[in-house]
């Protein structure tokens, strides 16, 4: 063996010592072995010997590498360490991760992907789905509610109270129903078919509210008093945190409670005065506990020694004097309940704060810890359930209408629309699944709420953008028979609350995800703010070294799949998804090179270049939406009917993994390392396309007409055949128009004429009296050309009846 053969060697062993992430003493007994070979051979000398122990040996011994490279960095870390205030400690604090860490961290275990537990229902909540869900769906008119109530109806209301629709959360001690997250999102899915008012309402008091706070955090008297009433529909709560000079910037609300004696129900009591100016709250209008969120202080000392105790939540009952309720704001046609609330110097007792007064100043924690459960459940199911809904009636209404004597769904143009239509809604069902599922397991999984809440939110804004292009004027034109519009007007309200979706993408979503899905920074950070010296340094020299290890390996990974171009990974089934977890093994190792990369040359500014940070977030995103529906693909029994859903939501997400890359790297700051990214990560630049045409046309083909892979895009949404539900007609109408097609045709051919596919009363009178068609058949066209109409035709109105205030 010559020198270089050995050196050929030393390399690869080095690599794969990397790629397989091997510790700091397994890596230096191997190359040990290698230089004893070496020198056996002759072909090394005693300087290599040296050079290898000036290395290797304080790499190895604690002490000195502790002294002379951990102590060192540790100061230095400490300087360029990101400041952080409480509310954002607290916030990255709060929650779990899951398995997006395991995309984060470069080395995705698919088999633990597959196996987690696929979410169920019991049969309790089944039976409610299939009963109140199905009947309040029933009994709701959104034109009515929207246009003429400005409320839901006073009858739809009582139902809800009398089923416990507002206590999904709440435990059966209480009389709760105690549902789990899989079940709370089915059934907010199944009502946002039928109105977004409605889906709104149930979800608010189900998701961060007084509730869910009063379960984790409440005394036992709270409890026992609160619970039951919030069950019976007595009491209707809100939350209010938001006021008009704290939006997104939540922490910083100017609403106060100064801790003082006072009277309260003529008693004498340690108490509070709160003075608090809120907008945009859910229910205020006709709340009757109000959990607000304030800046507790305590000037005289009367709770210890700390004069700000920071963010409180109490519980008001919205009957005390002072506490302004009842005003509403008017969000976007869509009027759910939802408005201001004041209070100035509105004395209450400590007992009021959720948790009693030891809980003074937890409020923050209280509400971000909450927060990460509930944004994965109530924003993404009820956009996830519009979507579904909108898929089929979109599909059905491409296959009925027709211009150009063709049905519009065979138009290509069309094609394009409707496929990110049906891709998305098997994507979404797929992420809502996986993410409740994983909060049935025992997660509060922060990250991945936040990254269902904003991609959901978006996805679900982009696909009735395109139904509303694809309905035309019949999507424009309001009344009861539009299903499309209020969706339509509404959506920006989903982007705006539970963190403003330009917020979450830039901050939120790669800025928790980095420290809490990273195997090392945390611990770094928690070392840099230890005030023990000795264990700080212990501590960040274990995670520095780990650090180190992990970061090498990423690289050698990257190089190594764009050199091979990740052909010879491994996959959990060797079918045509087989491609798609070997590319998502690539992106999860450059995701996690390209994370320390961006933190070891950005710094604690990384948090200010919230460009570079939202584009990271959106290659973890897009791999856990990927990632969702392969899973939902297995889950589902590897049905090759609905491999094309598959194919685009997999294919589409892969694309903008690769186009984040991409701008990323053109737009990362330090122009030298740019260039040896795109070396490592796209040597041969983007190569992933957009899901093909052929894609598009077989996703599209799939949602005009009846099919079991419909069927599951649409399962358990509100489709029966009801004269009042225009989703179940337009199901019915699907159904006969393509049941009519192969009588017109022979119509056609036998009278020798190219008919057109209208007035299909008039083409069965005459195939009747030419005896071409059956009387049954007849009948069916006759029918159906009345379903055909009303499908096309769009609500018109008395010119009065439009005016406000005159229905
Ligand atoms: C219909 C509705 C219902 C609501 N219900 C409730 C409720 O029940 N209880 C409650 O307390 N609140 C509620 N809210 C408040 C909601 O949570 C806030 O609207 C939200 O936090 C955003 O605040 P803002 O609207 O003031 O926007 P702003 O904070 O003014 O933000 C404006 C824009 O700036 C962006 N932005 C802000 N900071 C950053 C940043 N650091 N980086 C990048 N972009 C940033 C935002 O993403 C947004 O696009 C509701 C709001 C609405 C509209």
């Amino acid at each position: 063996m010559d020198y270089l053969t050995w050196l050929l060697i030393a390399i690869a062993l080095c690599g794969f010592m990397a790629y397989s992430r091997a510790s700091l003493g397994t890596f230096t007994i191997a190359f040990t072995l290698l230089m004893i070979l070496g020198t056996s051979l002759q072909i090394l000398s005693f300087f290599s010997w040296l050079l290898f122990a000036i290395i290797a040996i304080p790499l190895n011994v604690a002490d000195l590498r502790k002294k002379y490279i951990s102590s060192p960095l540790l100061a230095m870390f400490r300087n360029i360490m990101p400041e952080m205030s409480r509310t954002e400690k607290e916030a990255i604090d709060a929650g779990t991760t899951w398995f997006e860490a395991e995309l984060f961290r470069g080395t995705p275990d698919w088999k633990k992907l597959h196996n987690y537990p696929k979410p169920t229902l019991s049969s309790e909540e089944q039976a409610f789905l299939d009963g109140p869900v199905e009947e309040v769906c029933r009994m709701t008119d959104d034109w009515q509610t929207t246009h003429e109530l400005a409320d839901l109806s006073p009858e739809v209301w009582q139902f809800l109270k009398d089923n416990k629709f507002f206590a999904m959360i709440i435990k059966k001690q209480y009389g709760g129903l105690e549902f789990s997250a899989y079940a709370q999102s089915r059934v907010l899915q199944k009502l946002s078919s039928v109105s977004t008012v409605l889906s709104s309402t149930v979800g608010v008091p189900n998701s961060l509210g007084p509730g869910e706070l009063l379960q984790h955090y409440g005394t036992q008297e709270q409890q026992d008093y609160y619970l039951p009433r919030l069950v019976k529909g007595e009491e209707i709560p809100c939350f209010a945190l938001t006021s008009p000079e704290a939006g997104s910037d939540a922490g910083a609300i100017p609403d106060y409670g100064i801790v003082c004696h006072g009277k309260f129900n003529g008693e004498e009591v340690l108490g509070m005065r709160l003075t608090w100016n809120k907008r945009y709250i859910t229910l205020a209008p006709i709340a009757t506990v109000l959990g607000l969120a304030f800046k507790l202080q305590d000037p005289d000392h009367l709770l210890g020694e700390e004069e700000d105790l920071g963010i409180t939540c109490a519980l008001i009952p919205t009957d005390i004097d002072g506490v302004i309720t009842g005003r509403r704001h008017f969000p976007l046609n869509v009027p759910f309940q939802n408005g201001p609330t004041q209070g100035e110097d509105v004395f209450v007792p400590l007992s009021f704060i959720i948790g009693g007064p030891e809980m003074a100043g937890q409020g923050w924690r209280m509400l971000v810890e909450c927060l990460s459960v509930g944004r994965a459940i109530t924003l993404p199911s009820n956009s996830t359930g519009g979507i579904k809904s909108l898929a089929l009636a979109t599909g059905a209404y491409s296959r009925i209408r027709r211009q150009f004597k063709i049905a519009i769904g065979k138009m290509e143009g069309v094609e394009e629309a409707l496929a990110r239509i049906g891709g998305n809604a098997y994507l979404m069902d797929a992420v809502t699944t996986m993410s409740t599922g994983a909060i049935d397991m025992g997660e509060k999984p922060s990250v991945i709420s936040a990254i269902a809440k904003y991609h959901l939110t978006e996805k679900m804004r982009n696909c009735v953008a395109d139904a509303m292009d694809i309905h035309g004027g019949k999507g424009i034109c309001m009344g009861p028979s539009n299903y499309l519009a209020r969706g339509y007007q509404g959506a920006p309200v989903a982007i705006t609350v539970e963190g403003a979706n330009i917020l979450t993408r830039s901050m939120i979503i790669y800025g928790q995800g980095a420290i809490r899905c990273h195997p090392y920074v945390l611990a770094e950070l928690s070392a840099a703010n230890n005030q023990d010296q000795r264990q700080a340094l212990n501590d960040f020299d274990h995670a520095l070294f780990g650090h180190i290890g992990f970061a090498i390996s990423n690289i050698c990974r990257s190089v190594w799949f764009s050199f091979t171009g990740s052909y010879l990974l491994t996959a959990p089934y060797p079918d045509q998804t087989r491609r798609y977890y070997q590319l998502m093994t690539r992106f999860s190792s450059n995701l996690a090179m390209l994370s320390d990369i961006a933190m070891l040359t950005l710094g604690g500014d990384l948090k200010r270049r919230e460009r570079i940070s939202a584009r990271l977030g959106d290659i973890l995103s897009y791999l856990y939406l990927a990632s969702a529906t392969l899973k939902r693909y297995n889950d589902e029994g590897r049905q090759s009917a609905d491999l094309p859903l598959v194919q685009w939501a997999v294919e589409d997400s892969l694309y903008q993994v690769q186009q984040a890359i991409d701008e990323l790297i053109n737009n990362f700051p330090n122009r030298i390392v740019a260039k040896m990214l795109r070396l490592i990560i796209l040597p041969l630049g983007c190569w992933l396309e957009k899901p093909s045409d052929r894609t598009d046309h077989k996703v599209a083909a799939l949602l005009q007409y009846p099919n079991d892979t419909r069927s599951r895009i649409g399962q358990g949404q509100y489709l029966t055949r009801e004269p009042e539900n225009v989703l179940g007609q337009l199901e019915q109408t699907l159904e006969d128009i393509i049941a009519c097609e192969p009588i017109f045709e022979k119509i056609c051919r036998e009278l020798g004429q190219r008919l057109p596919f209208y007035q299909l009363d008039l083409v069965a009178q005459k195939g009747l009296e030419a005896k071409i068609i059956s009387a049954e058949e007849a009948e069916l066209l006759t029918k159906t050309e009345s379903a055909r109409k009303a499908t096309i035709n769009v609500d018109d109105f008395d010119s009065n009846y439009l005016k406000a205030g005159q229905c």
